[in-house]
């Protein structure tokens, strides 16, 4: 059965959809079957993965809705071992629809529940809100990453995002565990960014992934190719890195590099 994980944090531009295709090409060279999921309206993982979302017509809204089957909206990628669950515009429009539905909150867990045992991990690419959309992405997961740029707000963003999933998880009636934050766009050459960096592990201790994103340009272009960094540029700093990530993340869930 899949692993659900969620890459969520509020704050927009802080990397969840950049690690989250970056994460999902690197779990597939290492030899696992992924799932991406790309559950925010401005469908930049859908993109990002060489897809257009205005060709669309059926993705994880649809799912979502329960108009259809999520198996018939999931889409091969040009990555051997990614699949995708595209997004387009008309996912704006769904929280407003999921307000009447009865388990409005788990709707995204119910519609990818099917598709679990055709992967080893479902990765979804969430947006930056805490609205009930995000909280359907939460809900589907047994972990989250939590991606953080080291600046100064993060700290105060991070400790709201974890009071939220022990709420969730108190409230809904779930066990969300959190795998950690990821620090991205890092540089080390940054004082703030070094002293951000050692703060949140000295708060979060046993909570921060040891590997580290740096700022990178390939990873900022890539997504203008439809391209994974893995595609792109797998030499570059930004692939080392998150080659790094997805090695720990399978350690943290007992596998093995294949
Ligand atoms: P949103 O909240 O809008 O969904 P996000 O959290 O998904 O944003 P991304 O879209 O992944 O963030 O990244 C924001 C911008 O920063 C993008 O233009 C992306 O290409 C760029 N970017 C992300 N990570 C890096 C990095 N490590 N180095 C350089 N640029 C990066
Ligand atoms: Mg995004």
């Amino acid at each position: 059965m899949a692993r659900v994980i969620t890459l969520c944090n509020q704050k927009g531009g802080v990397g969840k959809s950049t690690s989250a295709q970056a994460l999902a090409a690197f779990l597939a060279a290492y030899g696992r079957k992924v799932l991406l999921v790309d559950f925010d309206a401005q469908a930049n993982t859908t993109s990002g993965m060489g897809v257009n979302p205005r060709k669309v017509d059926q993705g994880v809204y649809h799912a979502l809705i329960g108009r259809a089957p999520a198996h018939e909206a999931v889409k091969k990628t040009q990555l051997l071992g990614v699949d995708l669950l595209p997004a387009n515009s008309a996912l704006a429009g769904a929280a407003v629809e999921l307000v009447d539905m009865r388990n409005r909150e788990y709707k995204l867990k119910e519609a990818l529940e099917p598709l679990r045992r055709k992967y080893d991990f479902i990765i979804i690419d969430s947006a930056p809100s805490l609205g009930l959309l995000t909280i359907n992405a939460l809900t589907a997961a047994q972990k989250i990453i939590i991606p953080v740029q080291c600046e100064y707000y993060a700290l105060e963003g991070l400790a709201d995002l974890l009071r939220t999933v022990q709420l969730i998880n108190t409230n809904l009636k779930t066990r969300i565990g959190v795998m950690g934050a990821l620090l991205t766009m890092y540089d080390r050459k940054s004082r703030l960014h070094r002293a951000v960096a050692k703060e949140i592990r000295r708060k979060f201790p046993g909570y921060v992934f040891q590997a580290v994103i740096p700022r990178n340009v390939a990873l900022a272009e890539a997504p203008s190719y439809g391209k994974t960094i893995l595609q792109y540029d797998p030499y570059s700093h930004g692939a080392k890195a998150y080659r790094e990530l997805a090695a720990e993340v399978l350690k943290m869930e007992g596998l093995r590099e294949a």
